[in-house]
């Protein structure tokens, strides 16, 4: 199979409303382009300086979307062109990409990760802390950033319904999130589901997966 076959079947199993993230960042410049080249437009990247250089070797109607964990000082990396970051974990972060934001004269769409892995390793908040930011005065005043949804990862296990569980918990917070009023809040976009769950979160409702493997290995 190739990159442009596994975007085209990957693309039909998802149908017009859920968005692919192709993740390229174990890919080839190469295979990148073959991705581009099948009418694809959409990457995601985990590290700020990698996607910083790559970006310079594609047309500027790619959409990197950056979907690792994101210290404050790589920000200025990216924040030029990023498309949408996924990974905001901490009210300190989302104030450092305004502040980036703001410089680039930007509107930075945002996902706030969220923490619904059993897996104590990784990154993202609790439902507390997400009321945390969002009540917090300052908050309110970045203009250079939009709160478009959230985004999680399942635990990596076969076990189908811890998944399904998780992916469950997730999407209830996003129609909770939706309902709120908040002016940083523009809230349409769930972004879960990874080449070996993404079935799963379909059946969950997810609108938006970010898959690598499944696109880019043969
Ligand atoms: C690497 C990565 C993916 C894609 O993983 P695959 O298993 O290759 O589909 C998705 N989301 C995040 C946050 C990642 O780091």
């Amino acid at each position: 199979m190739s990159i442009a076959d596994n975007l085209e079947r990957i693309k039909s199993e998802l149908g017009p409303d859920v968005t692919l993230v192709a993740v390229s960042k174990y890919s080839s410049d190469q295979e990148v382009q073959e991705a581009y080249d099948a009418g694809h437009r959409d990457f995601g990247e985990n590290k700020a300086q990698d996607v910083a250089a790559r970006k310079e070797n594609f047309p500027d109607d790619v959409q990197w979307h950056f979907i690792g964990h994101l210290q404050r000082n790589k920000v200025k990396y990216i924040a030029p062109f990023v498309h949408m970051i996924h990974s905001v974990d901490s009210l300190r972060l989302l104030r450092e990409i305004n502040k980036r934001a703001k410089n680039e004269n930007r509107v930075i769409p945002c996902l706030l990760q969220m923490h619904i892995a059993k897996e104590e390793s990784k990154f993202g908040l609790d439902r507390d802390e997400l009321n945390e930011i969002l009540a917090d005065d300052q908050v309110k005043d970045f203009e250079n950033v939009r709160i478009r949804g959230l985004m999680g990862m399942a635990t990596n296990t076969e076990n189908k319904s811890t998944v399904r569980s998780e992916f469950e918990e997730l999407k209830e917070l996003f129609d909770e999130l939706k309902e709120k009023e908040h002016p940083l809040l523009e809230v349409d976009t769930l972004s879960m589901g990874m080449s070996q769950d993404y079935k799963i979160a379909l059946e969950c409702g997810t609108n938006m997966v970010r898959i690598g493997s499944a696109v880019f290995k043969s």
